[in-house]
């Protein structure tokens, strides 16, 4: 491996964005060492990140593409394999039309990626149906932020902020294992002398450091949002000259949440009465307060209203766009926030610009060189474009993501995936989506290539090579540039990562996402800036204008609506898509596991993470397994309208004894998400992976 020096970058794994060295070994390899200057880790990893070299050797990644032959995958060149793909492409969209090719994306892919994948699918191929995986990560939450706020920014203000606010409600993350250095925020606002109020059905680790823990019935959030505020008014304790100076709606939302008495609010959550006014009180009195949502709220058929609820919480208490105060979104993946930023998703373009807003198309269309009119319009949202494959899609490139674990209802888009008449996947290890395709491309990883990525924060960072990628590998930028030019464009794809992050800059401009004052020069040098930040800043002389120093904190004197007035909405709760009944009386809940990263396709590859998190378990309350006559070990079988999984049992009081937990992380008969119901949010298109009915059946001793 050809090595080119130490180098500071950033983890690959989760949207905190872990800032590391990468140390060239004399024997060969690199090693992962702390980097100490980051601000957000301080030097502490977790053990993926620490792990992360381990999937860049040449024995546990491709190195070579692969290609359907007689019904087996087989090592070819690179010629033929794109050969193939752009012939399949191309005949294709002769027959059926262009809105017959798929694209799907992920929220690892770096931000020039991810615009040079959306730009590929609605230039080259012409085609509408596009999105990614990040469409199952945090589109609830950046709804309901847009819908609120005007503008969809994860954090609004920086971690820092954590430790120096009154209170925080974290509402369904278990961040503790999700993203472990985060916690020390949390820590820190504890010795300060701040609240932490963790709301989740599991005893969680995180909920273990909290000094109050609800434990609603999955898919109540809802309802527990509308019972605080409606205590929140009942106790006189609204901000009224904040509701009048900063907000509109809030009669309606107010009207909306005095439905929800305390008592009504106890029977359909779980949580007492006393727990209620505690939260009320914990929340209400510091000066400043922060509500933080992650996946629990979000990843349900009503994800939209529910963040919509808390943020109407904090709206009625005078929280965001003040001083360490607000609402955030905890996004999950590498780079789930800048994934959604430029293009990728069914509905935008680059800049967080909507696809269907003509003055949005006009300027992106002037960017690349084409007519406005020729863009396509909006096209499906994930899982509906999952769905439609081997109908309505008959060819698919998938680049970054591994939906056969990781979609809901996983057994039947593995069986739509089947269905497809081609399928073209790249991506770094042969996952179980690659293992189906007809055509598989090794792509370099975070190491071995420069990149952006925008962390949960907001704030822009700059990944650096450290390494060449082996023999045999090339970046997802060259492929795109190698179809592009094969399917008769021969422009506009560039292979080095710079000179589209340039073209990235000029097509935000001036859009919400606006990354026009941001150079790889500038990030290297500041070590990551927050966007917004619309100007180049000035290089030169003591006299020249100050650049713009990009945004750490949004909404301090006006929100981005049209008349900077946050918007409350009215909410009302409503049941699960699918509630329990005599034959699937039980809830089925899922989420991560620390050693395990979305669908384990990297981190089921490293010894460590392995051995540490070997495979899929199924947690019972003790007065559940007594029910059941199931013994810690015992192998069950957790059933839902979908399929079954089936795992050994993990016995715990750490789980509602009407509720089951799995995580997600491996397939096979194990696959968690072969029961997930995909039920849709009406306007995030966000599955139901949170909540399904299901049954438990004890299939005896190990
Ligand atoms: Fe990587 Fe996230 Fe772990 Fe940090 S917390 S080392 S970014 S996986």
């Amino acid at each position: 491996m050809e090595t080119i020096a130490s180098t500071p970058t950033h983890c690959p794994y989760c949207a905190l964005q872990c800032g590391m060295n990468i140390t060239p070994l004399p024997q060969g390899g690199v090693e992962v060492t702390e980097r100490t200057d980051f601000p957000v880790n301080r030097g502490a990893l977790c053990g993926k990140g620490r792990t992360a070299a381990e999937v860049l050797a040449p024995g546990v990644r491709l190195t070579s593409p692969l290609v359907r032959t007689g019904g087996r995958l087989v090592e070819a060149g690179w010629p033929e394999a794109l050969d193939r793909i752009a012939e399949r492409l191309g005949r294709t969209r002769r027959e059926y039309g262009a809105d017959a090719l798929g694209v799907f994306g992920g929220g690892g892919l770096t931000n020039e990626k991810a615009y040079a994948l959306g730009k590929f699918a609605r230039v080259v191929l012409g085609t509408s149906q596009i999105d990614y995986n990040g469409r199952f990560c945090m589109s609830s939450a950046a709804a309901a932020g847009t819908r609120a706020f005007g503008l969809d920014r994860g954090l609004p203000f920086p971690l820092e902020d954590i430790p120096r606010t009154g209170c925080v409600i974290l509402v369904g993350s278990n961040l503790a294992e999700t993203m472990p250095p985060s916690l020390r925020f949390f820590t820190e606002l504890r010795e300060n002398g701040g609240t932490l109020i963790v709301v989740d059905p599991r005893r969680t680790r995180t909920a273990e450091q909290a000094d109050l823990h609800l434990a609603p019935r999955p898919g109540t959030d809802l309802a527990l949002a509308l019972g605080l505020l409606h205590l929140v008014v009942a106790d006189g304790r609204t901000d009224e000259e904040y509701i009048r100076e900063r907000t509109t709606g809030w009669e309606e939302a107010r009207a909306a949440a005095m439905a929800y008495w305390p008592e009504y609010v106890e029977r359909i959550t779980g949580v007492s009465v006393p727990q209620l006014r505690e939260t009320v009180g914990m929340f209400c009195e510091p000066a400043s307060a922060m509500v933080l949502t992650a996946r629990g709220p979000e990843q349900q058929s009503k994800g939209t209203d529910t963040v919509g609820a808390w943020i109407n919480l904090c709206l009625a208490t005078g929280r965001p766009g003040r001083p360490r105060s607000g609402y955030g979104c905890l996004t999950g993946q590498g780079n789930g926030q800048g994934g959604r930023e430029h293009g990728q998703k069914a509905d935008q373009l680059p800049g967080y610009r909507k696809l269907d807003d003509p003055a949005a198309r006009r300027h992106v269309a002037g960017v690349w060189g084409v007519d406005p009119d020729s863009l396509p319009g909006p096209g499906r949202s994930a899982y509906e474009l999952l769905d439609a494959l081997g109908t309505d899609v008959r060819a698919l490139l998938l680049m970054g993501s591994n939906p056969v674990v990781s979609a809901p209802r996983a057994a039947h888009v593995e069986e739509r995936l089947r269905s497809l008449d081609f399928l073209a996947v790249a991506d770094v290890v042969l996952s179980e989506t690659a293992e189906l395709a007809d055509v598989v491309l090794p792509v370099a990883q975070w190491a071995e290539e420069t990149g952006t990525t925008t962390s949960l924060e907001g704030r822009v960072l700059l990944r650096r090579r450290a390494v060449a990628p082996p023999p045999g590998v090339h970046s997802d930028l060259y492929v795109l540039h190698e179809l592009a030019g094969r399917l008769g464009v021969e422009k506009g794809f560039p292979t080095d990562p710079e000179e589209t992050f340039e073209e990235l800059r000029r097509a935000s401009a001036g859009g919400p996402a606006d990354y026009s004052g941001i150079t790889y020069r500038r990030l290297a040098e500041e070590d990551g800036v927050f966007w917004p930040c619309p100007d180049e800043p000035a290089a030169g002389t003591a006299a020249a204008p100050r650049p713009h120093g990009g945004t750490p904190r949004l909404f301090l004197d006006r929100f981005a609506t049209p008349d900077g007035r946050a918007r409350f909405v009215p909410v009302v709760h409503r049941d699960t898509a699918e509630e329990p009944d005599a034959e699937y009386p039980l809830l089925l809940t899922t989420g991560r596991v620390v050693a395990q990263y979305q669908s384990g396709a990297q981190t089921r590859r490293v010894a460590e993470l392995n051995a540490a998190a070997p495979g899929p378990f199924v947690e019972l309350h003790p007065r559940l397994a007594a029910r059941l006559g199931a013994a810690d070990g015992d192998r069950v079988a957790v059933v839902s309208r979908r399929g079954r999984a089936v795992a050994p049992a993990r016995i715990t009081g750490a789980i509602r004894p009407d509720t089951v937990f799995m995580p997600f992380h491996w397939p096979g008969e194990g696959r968690a998400n072969t029961l997930t119901n995909p039920a849709l949010d009406p306007t995030s298109r966000m599955p139901e992976f949170k909540s399904c009915a299901v049954r438990v059946e004890v299939l005896g001793a190990l």
